[in-house]
Protein backbone atom coordinates (compact mmCIF):
# COMPACT_ATOMS: atom_id res chain seq x y z
CA UNK A 1 0.00 0.00 0.00
CA UNK A 2 1.38 3.50 -1.10
CA UNK A 3 2.32 5.50 2.32
CA UNK A 4 1.56 9.51 2.44
CA UNK A 5 4.41 11.21 2.26
CA UNK A 6 4.69 13.59 5.58
CA UNK A 7 4.64 16.49 2.75
CA UNK A 8 1.06 15.29 1.14
CA UNK A 9 -0.21 14.95 4.97
CA UNK A 10 0.84 18.71 5.87
CA UNK A 11 -0.44 19.50 2.37
CA UNK A 12 -3.87 17.63 3.45
CA UNK A 13 -3.94 19.36 6.67
CA UNK A 14 -3.99 23.33 5.80
CA UNK A 15 -6.04 22.86 3.11
CA UNK A 16 -8.56 25.73 3.79
CA UNK A 17 -12.06 24.58 4.78
CA UNK A 18 -14.96 25.91 3.49
CA UNK A 19 -18.37 26.97 5.44
CA UNK A 20 -21.48 26.83 3.43
CA UNK A 21 -23.89 29.76 4.14
CA UNK A 22 -26.21 27.46 6.49
CA UNK A 23 -24.14 27.65 9.14
CA UNK A 24 -23.12 24.78 8.98
CA UNK A 25 -19.01 23.55 8.47
CA UNK A 26 -19.19 21.09 5.52
CA UNK A 27 -15.50 20.03 6.21
CA UNK A 28 -14.66 18.81 9.54
CA UNK A 29 -10.71 19.84 9.18
CA UNK A 30 -9.90 22.94 10.19
CA UNK A 31 -6.98 24.61 9.05
CA UNK A 32 -4.06 23.02 11.20
CA UNK A 33 -2.14 25.89 10.98
CA UNK A 34 -3.97 28.33 13.73
CA UNK A 35 -3.24 32.34 13.12
CA UNK A 36 -1.41 32.73 16.37
CA UNK A 37 1.05 29.58 15.18
CA UNK A 38 1.98 31.59 11.89
CA UNK A 39 2.31 35.13 13.80
CA UNK A 40 5.37 35.89 11.34
CA UNK A 41 5.12 37.25 7.49
CA UNK A 42 8.08 36.05 5.11
CA UNK A 43 10.09 39.46 6.04
CA UNK A 44 10.09 38.61 9.75
CA UNK A 45 7.49 41.76 10.76
CA UNK A 46 5.80 40.05 13.76
CA UNK A 47 1.60 40.22 12.43
CA UNK A 48 -0.70 41.07 14.87
CA UNK A 49 -2.74 37.65 15.83
CA UNK A 50 -6.04 39.20 16.54
CA UNK A 51 -6.48 40.56 12.76
CA UNK A 52 -7.93 38.83 9.97
CA UNK A 53 -8.62 40.22 6.66
CA UNK A 54 -11.09 39.55 4.68
CA UNK A 55 -11.62 39.88 0.52
CA UNK A 56 -15.53 39.92 -0.12
CA UNK A 57 -16.38 38.19 -3.27
CA UNK A 58 -13.77 38.87 -6.02
CA UNK A 59 -14.87 36.84 -8.50
CA UNK A 60 -15.07 36.68 -12.12
CA UNK A 61 -18.71 37.29 -12.30
CA UNK A 62 -18.66 40.69 -10.42
CA UNK A 63 -15.15 42.07 -12.43
CA UNK A 64 -15.12 43.32 -16.38
CA UNK A 65 -16.07 40.24 -18.79
CA UNK A 66 -18.84 39.17 -15.45
CA UNK A 67 -22.83 38.85 -15.76
CA UNK A 68 -22.82 41.88 -12.93
CA UNK A 69 -19.08 43.46 -13.27
CA UNK A 70 -18.58 46.29 -11.12
CA UNK A 71 -16.71 49.14 -12.83
CA UNK A 72 -13.10 48.45 -12.17
CA UNK A 73 -13.56 45.83 -10.13
CA UNK A 74 -10.21 43.16 -11.26
CA UNK A 75 -8.56 46.69 -10.53
CA UNK A 76 -8.47 46.01 -6.81
CA UNK A 77 -6.64 42.35 -6.66
CA UNK A 78 -3.08 43.72 -7.12
CA UNK A 79 -3.86 45.80 -3.86
CA UNK A 80 -5.70 42.96 -2.11
CA UNK A 81 -2.73 40.60 -2.70
CA UNK A 82 -0.37 42.87 -1.56
CA UNK A 83 -2.32 43.42 1.35
CA UNK A 84 -2.57 39.87 2.30
CA UNK A 85 0.92 40.22 3.66
CA UNK A 86 0.07 42.36 6.24
CA UNK A 87 -2.47 38.97 8.05
CA UNK A 88 -1.34 35.74 9.44
CA UNK A 89 -5.40 35.22 8.61
CA UNK A 90 -7.18 35.30 5.89
CA UNK A 91 -10.69 35.18 4.81
CA UNK A 92 -11.93 34.95 1.18
CA UNK A 93 -15.76 34.48 0.66
CA UNK A 94 -17.44 33.55 -2.30
CA UNK A 95 -20.86 34.13 -3.74
CA UNK A 96 -22.43 30.71 -4.11
CA UNK A 97 -25.72 30.52 -5.76
CA UNK A 98 -27.56 27.84 -7.10
CA UNK A 99 -29.47 28.08 -10.77
CA UNK A 100 -32.92 29.54 -10.90
CA UNK A 101 -31.79 31.68 -7.62
CA UNK A 102 -34.94 33.94 -5.98
CA UNK A 103 -32.14 36.94 -6.39
CA UNK A 104 -32.08 36.67 -9.94
CA UNK A 105 -34.75 38.37 -11.80
CA UNK A 106 -34.93 35.16 -14.17
CA UNK A 107 -36.82 33.54 -11.48
CA UNK A 108 -39.10 36.24 -11.30
CA UNK A 109 -41.68 36.82 -14.37
CA UNK A 110 -41.94 39.72 -15.98
CA UNK A 111 -39.36 41.37 -13.71
CA UNK A 112 -36.06 43.29 -14.94
CA UNK A 113 -33.05 43.58 -13.72
CA UNK A 114 -32.27 46.00 -11.19
CA UNK A 115 -35.52 46.17 -10.22
CA UNK A 116 -37.02 45.72 -6.32
CA UNK A 117 -39.29 43.03 -5.06
CA UNK A 118 -40.79 42.47 -1.58
CA UNK A 119 -39.42 39.14 -0.30
CA UNK A 120 -40.66 37.62 3.08
CA UNK A 121 -37.25 38.94 5.06
CA UNK A 122 -37.66 42.68 3.03
CA UNK A 123 -36.85 44.30 -0.04
CA UNK A 124 -34.47 42.43 -2.53
CA UNK A 125 -33.06 43.53 -5.62
CA UNK A 126 -33.47 41.95 -8.80
CA UNK A 127 -29.45 40.62 -10.08
CA UNK A 128 -29.02 39.21 -13.64
CA UNK A 129 -27.95 35.57 -13.05
CA UNK A 130 -24.48 35.42 -11.18
CA UNK A 131 -21.97 33.18 -9.54
CA UNK A 132 -23.83 29.85 -10.37
CA UNK A 133 -22.02 27.14 -8.23
CA UNK A 134 -19.26 25.70 -10.29
CA UNK A 135 -19.75 27.94 -13.04
CA UNK A 136 -16.74 30.07 -14.05
CA UNK A 137 -18.44 33.27 -13.33
CA UNK A 138 -18.33 31.79 -9.98
CA UNK A 139 -14.23 31.24 -9.53
CA UNK A 140 -12.09 33.75 -7.99
CA UNK A 141 -10.65 36.16 -10.32
CA UNK A 142 -7.60 34.65 -11.78
CA UNK A 143 -4.83 36.92 -10.41
CA UNK A 144 -6.16 36.58 -6.76
CA UNK A 145 -3.76 35.13 -4.76
CA UNK A 146 -5.64 32.39 -3.15
CA UNK A 147 -3.21 30.25 -1.66
CA UNK A 148 -2.90 32.00 1.56
CA UNK A 149 -6.47 31.30 2.68
CA UNK A 150 -7.03 30.18 6.09
CA UNK A 151 -11.16 29.89 5.16
CA UNK A 152 -13.22 30.37 2.46
CA UNK A 153 -16.47 31.05 3.10
CA UNK A 154 -19.29 30.56 0.49
CA UNK A 155 -22.64 32.55 1.04
CA UNK A 156 -25.50 32.64 -1.07
CA UNK A 157 -26.68 28.66 -1.25
CA UNK A 158 -30.33 28.48 -0.20
CA UNK A 159 -32.01 28.78 -3.11
CA UNK A 160 -34.60 31.48 -1.16
CA UNK A 161 -32.72 33.69 0.60
CA UNK A 162 -29.97 36.31 -0.78
CA UNK A 163 -26.99 37.05 1.70
CA UNK A 164 -24.85 39.76 1.28
CA UNK A 165 -23.49 39.75 4.38
CA UNK A 166 -20.53 37.27 5.14
CA UNK A 167 -22.04 36.80 8.81
CA UNK A 168 -25.64 35.94 7.87
CA UNK A 169 -28.18 35.89 5.12
CA UNK A 170 -30.26 38.28 4.37
CA UNK A 171 -33.31 37.36 6.63
CA UNK A 172 -30.38 38.80 9.13
CA UNK A 173 -30.43 36.23 11.17
CA UNK A 174 -29.57 33.00 9.57
CA UNK A 175 -25.63 32.54 10.55
CA UNK A 176 -23.20 31.39 7.59
CA UNK A 177 -20.78 30.14 10.65
CA UNK A 178 -17.81 32.84 10.29
CA UNK A 179 -18.37 34.25 13.54
CA UNK A 180 -17.59 31.01 15.28
CA UNK A 181 -14.53 30.32 13.30
CA UNK A 182 -13.22 34.11 14.36
CA UNK A 183 -14.31 34.01 17.59
CA UNK A 184 -12.78 30.61 18.65
CA UNK A 185 -9.28 31.94 17.25
CA UNK A 186 -9.57 35.54 19.14
CA UNK A 187 -10.17 37.58 16.28
CA UNK A 188 -11.51 41.04 17.24
CA UNK A 189 -10.16 43.25 14.52
CA UNK A 190 -11.36 43.07 11.05
CA UNK A 191 -10.29 44.63 7.74
CA UNK A 192 -12.49 44.65 4.47
CA UNK A 193 -11.70 44.36 0.83
CA UNK A 194 -13.35 43.69 -2.09
CA UNK A 195 -16.54 43.96 -3.90
CA UNK A 196 -19.28 45.70 -4.37
CA UNK A 197 -18.56 48.45 -1.59
CA UNK A 198 -22.31 49.08 -1.18
CA UNK A 199 -23.60 45.61 -1.12
CA UNK A 200 -21.86 42.41 0.02
CA UNK A 201 -18.77 44.91 1.32
CA UNK A 202 -21.26 47.11 3.14
CA UNK A 203 -24.08 44.04 4.76
CA UNK A 204 -20.52 42.66 5.96
CA UNK A 205 -19.05 45.31 7.59
CA UNK A 206 -22.21 46.85 9.59
CA UNK A 207 -23.15 43.21 10.57
CA UNK A 208 -19.33 42.70 12.08
CA UNK A 209 -19.97 45.96 14.05
CA UNK A 210 -23.00 44.68 15.26
CA UNK A 211 -20.96 42.05 16.47
CA UNK A 212 -19.02 44.10 18.30
CA UNK A 213 -15.71 43.72 16.01
CA UNK A 214 -13.37 46.50 15.44
CA UNK A 215 -13.75 46.75 11.23
CA UNK A 216 -12.62 48.61 9.28
CA UNK A 217 -12.65 48.99 5.29
CA UNK A 218 -10.05 49.79 2.61
CA UNK A 219 -11.68 51.48 0.35
CA UNK A 220 -8.76 51.77 -2.18
CA UNK A 221 -9.07 47.99 -2.05
CA UNK A 222 -13.32 48.11 -2.98
CA UNK A 223 -15.44 49.16 -5.86
CA UNK A 224 -19.14 49.80 -5.97
CA UNK A 225 -22.21 49.11 -7.96
CA UNK A 226 -23.96 52.55 -6.75
CA UNK A 227 -27.11 52.02 -7.70
CA UNK A 228 -29.75 54.72 -7.09
CA UNK A 229 -27.31 56.38 -4.55
CA UNK A 230 -26.29 52.90 -2.72
CA UNK A 231 -22.66 53.99 -2.47
CA UNK A 232 -22.99 57.09 -0.89
CA UNK A 233 -25.78 55.13 1.46
CA UNK A 234 -23.38 53.05 2.71
CA UNK A 235 -20.56 55.02 3.29
CA UNK A 236 -23.26 56.74 5.66
CA UNK A 237 -24.16 53.01 7.10
CA UNK A 238 -21.21 51.90 7.73
CA UNK A 239 -20.06 55.20 9.77
CA UNK A 240 -22.75 55.25 11.67
CA UNK A 241 -22.03 52.13 12.88
CA UNK A 242 -18.50 53.07 14.07
CA UNK A 243 -16.79 51.09 10.91
CA UNK A 244 -13.26 53.09 10.04
CA UNK A 245 -13.50 54.08 6.29
CA UNK A 246 -9.56 54.12 5.27
CA UNK A 247 -8.40 54.87 1.52
ZN1 LIG B 1 -25.33 36.99 -5.32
Amino acid sequence: MKKLSRRSIIKTATLAPVIMGTGLLTSGVVSGVSANQKGQNTMGKTKPTNEALIVIDVQNDFCPGGSLAVSQGDQIVPLINDRMGDFSTIILTQDWHPAGHSSFASSHEGKAAFEMVEMPYGDQVLWPDHCVQGSTGAEFHKDLQTDPANLIVRKGSNPNIDSYSAFFENDRTTPTGLKGYLDSLGLTKLSLVGLATDYCVRYSAVDAARLGYEVEVDLAACRAIDLDGSLKAALDEMQAHGVRLIS
